[in-house]
């Protein structure tokens, strides 16, 4: 069965006593998970090691980055390589997010040099793809988001497939309030899964984990995770109360 996962991506948002206190909160909720459950947490480049220290003894829950550059090491003043996240013991590292594709002008093609970096030292991809109300309006999304994945992921062979998680995320539902309904995110996500199958085959497709992102909350959590498709969440705004987001969690 493929793992189910509930992320946390705090994005720039925060202090590190803030975080703590966070992830303290979360802990001391008792999480209780499912076998193949698991709960990741992406605080900003800083606060990595600490939050590492906090969570090192409870075994379901892992550690992302928010990101990595998509070269290997050298003169990129102000850069986070996939090795340097190794070092400090990084499961996961989000790419592709729409905010870092439209304010930080990230392409396709850089995001598959990133997706092979993080692969190369240990770290597991959460691949976010989606597209942006005009194309939800035209009714092309599906092409819209083929083309992130071939471009930035189709490069991989079936081995190195099993190493990634995608994270579906409509940019017209993320921060706005505005939830893809279970069914807008189903017929995405066994989209996304068919394309997989397609390309890697049935069996890469069934064991891919895909996360739904954008406005998920614990009202429509448990709808959402519900679909055949849906493995899981992505999750910003409701991802800094702890009651929210351990209420998301325990929403399967
Ligand atoms: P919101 O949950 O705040 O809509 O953000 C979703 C997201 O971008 C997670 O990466």
């Amino acid at each position: 069965m493929r793992k189910k996962i509930v992320a946390a991506n705090w994005k720039m948002n925060l202090t590190l006593d803030k975080g703590e206190q966070l992830v303290n909160d979360i802990l001391a909720a008792g999480l209780k998970l499912a076998e193949g459950h698991e709960v990741v947490i992406a605080p900003p480049f800083p606060y990595l090691v600490k939050i590492k220290q906090l969570i090192r003894n409870y075994p379901g829950i892992s550690l992302a980055a928010q990101n990595c550059y998509s070269e290997k090491s050298g003169a990129y003043t102000g850069e986070v390589s996939a090795e340097m996240l190794q070092s400090i013991g990084v499961d996961y590292v989000i790419l592709g997010h729409s905010e870092r594709r439209e304010y930080f002008a990230e392409s396709n093609a850089q995001l598959a040099k990133k997706i092979d970096l993080a692969l190369a030292n240990g770290i597991k991809p959460i691949f976010c793809c989606g597209e942006p109300l005009e194309i939800r309006q035209a009714e092309t999304q599906n092409d819209y988001v083929s083309k992130q994945l071939e471009e930035s992921l189709f490069h991989l062979d079936a081995a190195a497939l099993k190493n990634i998680v995608i994270a579906y995320e409509p940019i017209w539902a993320i921060g706005t309030g505005l939830t893809a309904s279970a069914q807008q995110a189903q017929d995405m996500h066994a989209f996304i899964r068919a394309k997989i199958a397609e390309k890697y085959g049935r069996e890469a497709a069934l064991g891919l984990t895909i996360l739904y992102g954008g406005s998920a909350k614990p009202s429509n959590a448990k709808e959402l995770f519900a679909c055949a498709d849906v493995d899981g969440g992505l999750i910003g705004g409701a991802s800094l109360v702890a009651a929210d987001f351990t209420a998301i969690v325990q929403s399967f």
